[in-house]
């Protein structure tokens, strides 16, 4: 049976309204994107949703006792509560930099814990 799923578009800031129908994973009809990338965007939403994963990681010894994170490349939205697990036993000591590189390879998936923000030692 036909369904039917209503996303926005993330890719620019004009949010398109999309409407998919598909059945299974095959697409059957888009409607409602401005551009190809949204046909695409909303493609990979039935097929493989993929999501670029921010968090919190724990600092010891920093002038702040959280350092911002996020996967360096979206991963399978199937995949982020396993990256959450991973993440939530993370440790890191101070000094941190923005785009250090917190842990390679979470949950066995091809993408890096990055920092986004500076924190640094508490003295
Ligand atoms: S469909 Fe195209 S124009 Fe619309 S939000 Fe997505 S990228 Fe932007």
């Amino acid at each position: 049976m036909t369904e039917e799923k209503d996303i926005s578009c993330i890719l620019c800031p004009n949010g398109c309204d999309i409407k998919i129908k598909y059945l299974d994973d095959e697409i059957i009809e888009i409607e409602g994107a401005l551009c190809p990338k949204g046909n695409d965007y909303a493609k990979q939403e039935i097929k493989n949703p993929m999501r670029t994963l921010t968090s919190s990681v724990m600092v010891e010894g920093g002038d702040t006792s959280l350092v911002s994170v996020k996967t360096d490349k979206p991963v399978p939205l199937e995949k982020v509560m396993d990256i959450m697990d991973v993440i939530d036993d993370l440790r890191v000591k101070a000094p941190v930099s923005v785009g250090d590189v917190i842990l390679d390879s979470p949950a066995g998936l091809d993408c890096s814990i990055v920092a986004t923000r500076e924190v640094k030692i508490n003295i």
